[in-house]
């Protein structure tokens, strides 16, 4: 027999099927190892077929099969060759996105224990092995103990009794569970009638696609539990992500308690052992759902019956490293193979979402209530053009201070808003304007006052605070802009008494750090949390009553088509942390700019409205989804290679743009906005296209034009143009 092999190496010059000799009965999907030049390499099975078109004789044997079952299922192999065809990149790096990273180099394997049980009901022992008599009992006692609990006090007693056949010593695979100390969470609700009809409306839609459209709170987590259940029911399995790895723990414990062992967490932030051992549960079929971050799409489920796209608006759901695969097309892909439906949740759907959903392309389904008919918190908007005016120069505008006094006497709790951290935006000589910046990134250096050092936030360097300015010698150092940490500074001062936790990027290093402080600040250890973005997702804590938004505007500024539809989407997102419990929740929102037409429509809880405004003047404007936004990024060590590379790419580009001048609405090269991210030069060719079908002679002149001198990627519809 032969087998058609993909080498692991990610490399466009060995980016094709090679023919080896294999035994009868390989499977297609398996790993192997294969001699490939001069060494051996990783290896999968794409086919077994009777023969090659090349003499047996030019071919090679498969030197290793890994595992049974074989790793990549059916469905993952069709699904690495679409999505490889797709995105335009090697079938390795593909196929790597199906499979824990551990496992490919080989360095993680199952962890096997010795384990001691009684082999007969009775023995005799004489008065001077006493030791040996009581570990006998102990096991007779307690059932199959592993070895290691029992050597301290039973030392020789083991090996002396397992001699004698009384005892049995089997070795016995264990398995590393991630969170195996969660606490069960949730408790099965009866639904309300908006949920009922929610559910049978997914049940009963023919269409593939559901987008449940439901204001914060009104119980959407409820309604994917009760698929899930469905799905279960019908002996299929269920894929259900989230955007952010610190939302899996609660819906895991959510999962458990229904479901048992059933449910699988997969996620990057979980050891290397963790990862493989609920990996293997998930393909050996003893778990049915996953929960994950966007990673977790390509689970190597079978028989998936629903998926679940959670804040489906979401940025984190577009793969930022190459592949740069979109989750929903990959999920829309499964729900295709699998026949099953592909269920969306948001309040704030992406602008292009909900356009497809409106025109009757998915099904609309909304939630315009609450549970519990309780209230949407009330939006208390802050003009800080005025606070300033009267003298108020601090974060907190005159309203805020009230309400977080009232939160605080009340013993409620508040969560505070910032989408920046670290102590300040930047450092400025006063004297010279000079400012402190990264060496390898063209930007600005962020204070970091516990630390008391400068990082970049873009490469994670990390600089020594400047006592002087290096350039003019000056001692007059400002720092300019507010971050989470400066934010806590300022708490403290007015209110020594308060707990305060801070929850972004620095506070939540190791394996569970997020999950620590969500679990501190949900069972009350603290009654402020100030964080980033990670704070406005998803999370339910009934307690707070209080959120304040320090910066409405931050987002505003970005020049990116999409910026108000992010604000909106922040301040939705944000403001629907609060009062989910059984007190009425209040917002204040700051801004210097309370006119502006998109904070009115997040204020007033307007998502039709915003959306008109938003849709007819992507329509003027030919913007997506109007149009398709493309940039094909270049970027190298030093600027010649950056420019060379640019070159390369241009010529090839412009050709098509000038064959298909009539769909294309923009093209032109230039500089990235920032010019240098971790010492490469980057630079960027940016076009506005009509028509999706030039996107394909894209990618293949970027495919035809990689070089080691420089990288080159193309992005779609970029969430990130920095
Ligand atoms: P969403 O995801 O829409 O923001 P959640 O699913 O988090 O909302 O639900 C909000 C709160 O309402 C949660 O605390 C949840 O336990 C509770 N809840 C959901 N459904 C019901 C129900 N049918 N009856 C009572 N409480 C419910
Ligand atoms: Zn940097």
């Amino acid at each position: 027999m032969v087998a058609e092999v993909i080498v692991d190496i990610a490399h466009s010059e060995v980016d094709k099927i090679f023919d080896y000799l294999c035994d009868d009965g390989l499977q297609a999907g398996c790993r192997v190892t294969v001699p490939f030049g001069r060494t051996y390499v990783a290896g999968f099975v794409m086919r077994v077929k009777e023969s090659s078109s090349l003499p047996p004789s030019a071919l090679k044997r498969i030197a290793r099969v890994y595992d049974e079952p074989p790793a990549l299922n059916g469905e993952c192999l069709a699904l690495a060759s679409r999505l490889a065809a797709r995105y335009h990149v090697p079938m390795a790096l593909v196929l790597r996105l199906f499979l824990p990273a551990e496992m490919r180099a080989g360095k993680v394997g199952e962890i096997y224990r010795s384990f001691a049980s009684a082999a007969v009901e009775q023995a005799e022992f004489s008065p001077r092995a006493k030791v040996q008599r009581e570990l006998f009992e102990y096991l007779l006692s307690h059932g199959k103990t592993p070895c290691a609990a029992l050597r301290e006090r039973f030392s020789g007693a083991l090996t002396a009794l397992e001699k004698k056949g009384l005892i049995r010593i089997t070795r016995e695979r264990v398995q590393r569970s991630p969170y195996a100390d969660l606490p069960p969470g949730g408790g099965v609700h009866e639904l309300t009638k908006e949920q009922e009809a929610a559910l049978s409306s997914v049940l009963s839609s023919d269409k593939r696609v559901h987008l449940l459209h439901g204001v914060t709170g009104s119980g959407k987590t409820e309604i994917y539990l009760n698929l899930i259940a469905q799905t279960l029911a019908q002996g299929r399995s269920a894929v259900f992500l989230v955007p952010e790895i610190s939302l899996t723990p609660q819906m895991l414990s959510q999962l458990r308690a229904r479901f048992g062992g059933a449910a699988a967490i997969l996620h990057s932030g979980l050891s290397a052992g963790e990862r493989f051992d609920e990996w293997w549960r998930i393909r050996s079929g003893e778990a049915k759902i996953v929960v994950g971050a966007r990673s977790a799409v390509f689970s190597p489920l079978e028989n998936i019956g629903v998926l679940i796209i959670d804040e489906e608006h979401d940025g984190s759901y577009v793969s930022e490293t190459s592949p740069r695969y979109n989750t929903f097309d990959v999920a829309l892909l499964r729900a295709e193979y699998n026949g099953c439906k592909l269920v969306l949740g948001s309040a704030t759907p992406s602008v292009e979402t909900y356009m497809h959903a409106r025109a009757g392309e998915y099904n609309l389904i909304r939630l315009t209530k609450r549970i519990n008919r309780r209230p949407m918190p009330e939006i208390i908007v802050s003009d800080m053009r005025r606070e300033v005016r009267k003298g108020n120069n601090s974060f907190f505008s005159a309203a805020l201070r009230q309400e977080l006094e009232e939160t605080l006497s009340g013993g409620k709790q508040a969560i505070l808003f910032l989408n920046r951290r670290g102590y300040s935006r930047s450092v400025i000589c006063t004297e010279c304007g000079y400012v402190a910046k990264c060496e390898s990134c063209d930007v600005a250096l962020t204070y970091h006052h516990e630390e008391h050092c400068l990082k970049c936030h873009y490469c994670g360097a990390r600089y020594r605070m400047l006592s002087a300015c290096p350039e003019c010698g000056g001692k007059h150092l400002v720092y300019h802009g507010t971050g989470t940490e400066r934010v806590v500074e300022e708490l403290k001062k007015l209110y020594p008494a308060a707990r305060v936790l801070r929850m972004d990027n620095d506070t939540t290093g190791g394996k569970e750090g997020h999950f620590k402080i969500l679990q501190a600040f949900a069972g009350g250890e603290a009654d402020i949390l100030v964080g980033t973005q990670m704070i406005a997702k998803g999370h339910d804590f009934p307690a707070v009553t209080l959120v304040g938004i320090l910066d409405a505007d931050m987002s505003l500024h970005f020049s990116d088509y999409r910026s108000g539809e992010r604000t909106f989407q922040l301040i939705t997102q944000v403001a629907g942390r609060s009062g989910r419990g059984e007190e009425k929740g209040k917002v204040v929102l700051q801004t210097y700019d309370p006119e502006n037409a998109v904070l009115r429509f997040a204020v007033s809880y307007d998502y039709e409205g915003f959306y008109e405004n938003e849709i007819s003047l992507r329509r003027a404007t030919a913007f997506p989804p109007f149009a398709l936004i493309v940039r094909v990024l270049v970027s190298a060590e030093t600027d010649a290679d950056a420019l060379e590379g640019l070159r390369r790419v241009y010529f090839p580009l412009e050709k098509i743009y000038l064959d298909n001048r009539d769909r294309f609405l923009f093209f032109n090269k230039m500089h990235a906005p920032i010019r240098r991210i971790q010492g490469r030069h980057r630079y960027q060719v940016l076009m506005r296209l009509t028509d999706q079908t030039l996107l394909a002679a894209v990618y293949a002149v970027c495919a035809e034009n990689t070089d080691r001198r420089w990288l080159v990627y193309v992005e779609e519809n970029p969430a990130n143009l920095s």
